[in-house]
């Protein structure tokens, strides 16, 4: 009786299996044609100093819409790209958007671009988006590329080289969602980057819970120590960026500051903080 109820359980979970590869498999032909028909946008979320509130860059993040499958999140795209081996073509569409946005902002503000972890296993990620970037006439030392520990650590050599390229034509490197990932602060050592993220998973509970917050404070310091950039990611309240400024932290990110918004809406909100660069510029 138990097996005949096995064999019927399994029965479900391939249909389910089976309708979730034919739902793979839908999104992966939408997305491929998306990318052709250029298709794929790009949103813009502020990246702020904390100190007071000035805009000093912004975080490029993948949008999409279907007219089938409605709205996809990046964060089940991204990786289908990955699984099905078209993240390059996917990731180059996106930069070159994100870039030729950048042109229009002034010059002092950089963009961060997310790469994926696929992308630090090919060694012609370098190539790809230092062409990329001399196609559209972005100064590569105004890109960071965000990426994350567990990326970093899959393809260790490789990854290295790439980074290395890239921070040698002056692109920066941050180190996405840190304190979520697969790494030890020993192997962290080995790499060289800009900047930390700080993952909003601790930021969200800042100033609730006692171990958030001397998490938050330990890796402040620790990046104080080793002269990297920090950002807070995740910020909604008013009463963590109290808590963030108090803990010396440079740069947030999160709700509290901007959504991710399209390019004319994040032109309109530069235009609004006008003042704001001004002041920037005599830095
Ligand atoms: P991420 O790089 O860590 O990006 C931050 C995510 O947090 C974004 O989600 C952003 O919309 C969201 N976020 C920002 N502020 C707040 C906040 O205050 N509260 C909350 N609850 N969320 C906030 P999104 O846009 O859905 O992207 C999800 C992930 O997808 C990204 O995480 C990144 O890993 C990936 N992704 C997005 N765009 C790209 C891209 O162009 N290339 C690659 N390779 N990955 C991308
Ligand atoms: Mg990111
Ligand atoms: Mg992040
Ligand atoms: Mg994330």
């Amino acid at each position: 009786r138990s097996k005949r109820r096995g064999r019927a359980q399994i029965t479900v979970y391939s249909t389910e299996i089976a309708q979730e590869m034919k739902r793979a498999t839908q999104i992966e032909q939408a997305l491929r044609n998306a990318i052709i028909t250029d298709a794929v946008d790009v949103h813009f979320q502020p990246i702020v100093r904390i100190r007071d509130g000035v805009v000093v860059g912004f975080e490029a993040l993948a949008r999409w819409r279907d007219a089938d499958l409605g709205f996809v999140s990046p964060a089940v795209f991204v990786p289908l790209a990955e699984e099905r081996g078209f993240i390059d073509a996917l990731s180059d569409t996106l930069l070159r958007k994100a870039a030729e946005a950048a042109l229009s902002w002034p010059r002092e503000l950089f963009l961060s671009f997310n790469l994926s972890s696929a992308q630090l296993m090919d060694p012609g990620t370098s190539r790809n988006i230092l062409s990329t970037l001399s196609r559209v006439g972005l100064d590569p030392r105004r890109l960071e590329l965000e990426i994350t520990e567990t990326a970093v650590m899959t393809s260790a050599d490789t990854a290295q080289r790439i980074i290395s390229e890239l921070r040698a034509s002056g692109v920066r490197i941050s180190l996405d969602d840190f304190g979520t990932g697969q790494s030890s602060l020993g192997r962290l050592r080995d790499f060289t980057f800009d900047k930390v993220k700080i993952d909003r998973a601790f930021i969200s509970r800042i100033t609730s819970d006692r171990a958030s917050e001397h998490i938050v404070r330990a890796i402040i310091a620790m990046c104080q120590g080793l002269d990297l950039s920090v950002v807070a990611e995740g910020i909604e309240e008013q009463a963590d960026v109290d808590m963030l400024r108090a803990l010396g932290c440079g740069m947030g990110q999160g709700y509290h500051y901007g959504r991710p918004v399209d390019g004319a809406a994040t032109l309109r909100y530069l235009q609004d903080h006008y003042h704001d660069f001004m002041a920037l510029e005599r830095i």
